[in-house]
């Protein structure tokens, strides 16, 4: 376990959060890397503050930037739809363009969504995060609460 690590513990495969009072490991949630921790949380009770478990640079940017090659290759389907439409005929032309919007789509997804890590599950007190790293769970003390099922049982 890391030095200075609170409020952040491992269940299985999850990462569970104490919402009001943590401080990460400086490791990225998503490739375990070494990294800078993002300022301790100092949210007040009652309010849902996001959290923001550190995520490397390197991860950040390969998120970007996966998201602009999809979002380039959709608008040069678009653009291309009309030569196409000249070249074979209507049907490839309206697929094409179909592609070309669908990859745009994607790419917008992609800007929020493509880091591996996702909360599954929070209550007022805890942040239930999965996806995380082997590396940042490794980091991590024991969870000794109930299980995310126990949890989702009383709440359904
Ligand atoms: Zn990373």
């Amino acid at each position: 376990m890391l030095k200075g690590t609170s409020g952040v513990y491992r269940s299985d495969n999850h990462v569970v959060v104490e919402r009001h009072l943590h401080q990460f490991p400086s490791l990225c949630l998503s490739c375990g890397a070494v990294c800078a921790v993002p300022e301790a949380a100092q949210s007040t009770p009652g309010t849902r503050q996001k959290l923001r478990p550190p995520v490397c640079p390197a991860c950040n940017s390969r998120r970007g930037r996966v998201a602009t090659i999809v979002a380039i290759a959709g608008v040069a389907m678009i653009i291309a739809a009309p030569v196409v439409y000249y070249m074979l005929g209507v049907l490839p032309a309206i697929v094409m363009l179909l592609t070309g919007v669908t990859d745009l789509g994607i790419a917008w997804w992609l800007r929020g969504h493509a880091l591996r890590y996702r909360v599954i599950h929070e209550d007022e007190q805890y942040v239930w995060i999965a996806g995380g790293q082997r590396d940042f769970l490794a980091a991590l003390p024991d969870w000794h609460g109930m299980k995310l099922g126990e949890l989702q049982d009383r709440g359904s």
